[in-house]
């Protein structure tokens, strides 16, 4: 196995940050994949794979390889009634896939348009928007194990969904690489509106049956008044997760904070991250060369070759803030390489 040793600034991450590793290998195709993957040498030092980086934040030298894929690929496999299984390679762009299935008269990915990253991430991440998640439309997903390339197909329960989560992040953690996904779609379209602003969009445009397209535009348009596009502005998305709190402890946040964002869960209640933040007057701020995005306080951006520690920095400045605060612990939803 040849690796081309140290990329620098060639390694892709939204946020824009400068990053290397001992060893940087794009893989093209599965097979490639699958070749790399059996040479049990490849699991003696740390593994990362890399879909587009959009949720990775890099603060070190990576000591080991980075697989960055780049297969690409979709086809529909098979038609039963109105069901279509489509599959596609993990290195396809997630957006790329959704527009292209909307083209193509696919539905049942309308909502997770305009999110940043590839194929492959979605099982792993779960990513999720506008009322649905790629659980709901995921079939199976076929992955391949590192060090011996054995390939696996998961089903959809087998791949544990829960709220950004799968068992990729979890038992199967650096274990496996996923290879392609097998989605279920539909001829028939059936637009998911439910979501507020969503709702709220379509209606104001004046937009009662919405086609998949303007279903998919309206959803990417509010999505960019709110988000930083990563072709302009360096971000990993939402940089915290929304903490859960016990019953009593949100009411007495409520008795001091009335207006305070926050909804019932199982074991207490879930409170919105960005709302704690720009209470705490985080919003627009910048430390270093990291800042708080002006629009959406949960998002930390680049404003300017920003490094992993200015985003480790601003990050346990605002941790440490909400602690002293409102008595709440942060947990960063990015991933921290
Ligand atoms: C502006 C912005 C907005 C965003 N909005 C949303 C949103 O609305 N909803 C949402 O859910 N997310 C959102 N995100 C986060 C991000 O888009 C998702 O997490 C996405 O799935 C990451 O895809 P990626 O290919 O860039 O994965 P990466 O960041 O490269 O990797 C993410 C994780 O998946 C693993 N991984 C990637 N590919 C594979 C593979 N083929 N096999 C095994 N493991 C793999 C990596 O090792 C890593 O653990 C947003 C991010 C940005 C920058």
């Amino acid at each position: 196995m040849s690796f081309s040793v140290m990329s620098q600034n060639s390694i892709p991450n939204t946020f824009g940050i400068a990053a290397t590793a001992d060893c940087y290998k794009v893989v093209g195709h599965e097979d490639e994949l699958r070749a790399m993957l059996a040479d049990p040498a490849l699991i003696e030092k740390p593994c990362l794979i890399l879909g587009g980086g959009s949720n990775m934040v890099f603060t070190r030298h990576f000591p080991g390889t980075i697989i960055h894929l780049e297969n690409k690929g979709v086809r529909l496999v098979e038609v039963q009634g109105d069901d279509l299984f489509v599959e596609a390679a993990a290195g396809e762009v997630w957006d790329d896939f959704v527009r292209y299935c909307i083209s193509q008269g696919w539905h049942g990915l309308e909502n997770l348009v305009a999110i940043p990253g590839t194929v492959g991430a979605a099982p792993v991440q779960n990513v999720g928007a506008y009322g649905m998640e790629a659980k709901d439309v995921i079939h199976s997903v076929r992955a391949y194990e590192l060090g011996t390339g054995v390939e696996h197909v998961f089903s959809n329960d087998e791949c544990r969904f829960g709220y950004r989560d799968s068992i990729f992040k979890h038992e199967l953690k650096g274990k496996y690489v996923v290879g392609s996904v097998l989605f279920r779609l539909h001829r028939t379209f059936a637009p998911n509106i439910r979501y507020k602003a969503l709702s709220d969009a379509l209606s104001s445009a004046g937009i009662t049956n919405p086609t998949p397209l303007q279903l998919a535009d309206t959803i990417a348009e509010v999505r960019w008044s709110k988000l930083p596009r990563p072709e302009e502005t360096g971000s990993a998305g939402s940089f915290f997760k929304n903490p859960i709190v016990s019953a009593e402890h949100y009411e007495r946040l409520k008795a001091d904070y009335p207006d305070i964002v926050a909804y019932p869960v199982a074991d207490g209640y879930k409170l919105a991250a960005g709302w704690l933040i720009e209470r705490a007057g985080w919003k627009g701020r910048t430390l270093g060369r990291c800042g708080v995005y002006e629009k959406q306080a949960l998002v930390l951006v680049n404003r300017g070759k920003c490094t992993g520690a200015d985003v480790i920095a601003l990050a346990d400045a605002i941790t440490d803030d909400i602690q002293t605060r409102f008595g709440v612990t942060l947990e960063k939803e990015a991933i921290i390489i």
